[in-house]
């Protein structure tokens, strides 16, 4: 009887773990920016995506032309091409909610007091040369702070995908732009996709494609409930959105609900 009561006992917690593990994780686009006092990737961001417990929160990091890597979404800044421009021109830029923009170097070394992945979106430069240079730096970076084990690559780069995938083989690396197969993306190396919802509705089969190859699925930019149910319907792993914090309501009541 005690003997029949342990094996029930673990059949539960098994079950248990294999919803826990089903379960659609939550990626804070830019951060958890919607926060008062935050802004789009500000450190704040991250801190508050690290305070809500997401998954991760995305950030966007671009080179400037004196190989300052900076985290900023818009390849210029208060008028400023970041590309283009050396850092002392730029470093005094500020953010919507005062903090001024980050370097690369002071957002990882914030990153690490906090537990969450960090979702690494490395923007390409003007030449394939200098997108290798600021793939170089980056892993040299992550590598210096010792955040590769909590770091995922994401990029619309092809160039920069593969680099990244050459120099650090062991991260998982994904591709945003939408325009390769599971298996093409399978053959490169990458270890998924990730994908504006548009394309996977177009391409309902890379989800299936995609489960098949091993592959994980990110689905971005997700702000909306519906949307966002029909994603995980589908098949996504992961959700990217910009409402992190209703995402993450959402998919605990949808979780108790099944
Ligand atoms: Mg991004």
């Amino acid at each position: 009887m005690k003997k029949f009561l342990l094996i029930m006992t673990c059949h539960m917690l098994n079950l248990l773990s294999l919803t826990a593990q089903d379960k659609v994780q939550i990626i804070a686009h830019r951060g958890y920016w919607q926060s008062r006092g935050s802004a789009q990737n500000s450190i704040a961001a991250l801190e508050g995506a690290n305070r809500i417990r997401v998954y991760g929160s995305e950030f966007d990091v671009q080179m400037t032309v004196d190989n300052v890597l900076v985290v900023n979404h818009d390849g210029s800044i208060k008028g400023i091409n970041i590309n283009r421009s050396p850092y002392s021109v730029l470093k005094d830029s500020t953010l919507t909610n005062g903090e001024k923009i980050p370097t690369l170097r002071e957002y990882l070394e914030a990153a690490k007091h906090t537990d969450i992945r960090l979702i690494f979106e490395l923007k390409p430069s003007d030449t394939p040369e200098r997108t290798r240079e600021a793939v170089r730096l980056s892993v040299e970076m992550v590598r210096e702070k010792k955040l590769m084990h909590r770091t995922e690559f994401i990029t619309f780069g092809l160039d920069a995908g593969k680099e990244l995938i050459r120099l650090v083989p062991d991260a998982a690396v994904y591709y945003l732009s939408g325009d390769l197969s599971p298996k093409e993306l399978k053959n490169l190396g990458f270890a998924g996709l990730d994908y504006n919802y548009n394309v996977m509705r177009k391409h309902p089969e890379w989800f299936k494609q995609a489960k098949a190859l091993g592959l994980a699925i990110n689905v971005w930019t997700v702000n909306d409930l519906t949307l966002m149910r029909e994603m995980i319907d589908a098949g996504a792993d992961f959700i990217t959105t910009d409402i992190p914090n209703d995402a993450l309501i959402f998919v605990s009541s949808k979780l108790s609900a099944n």
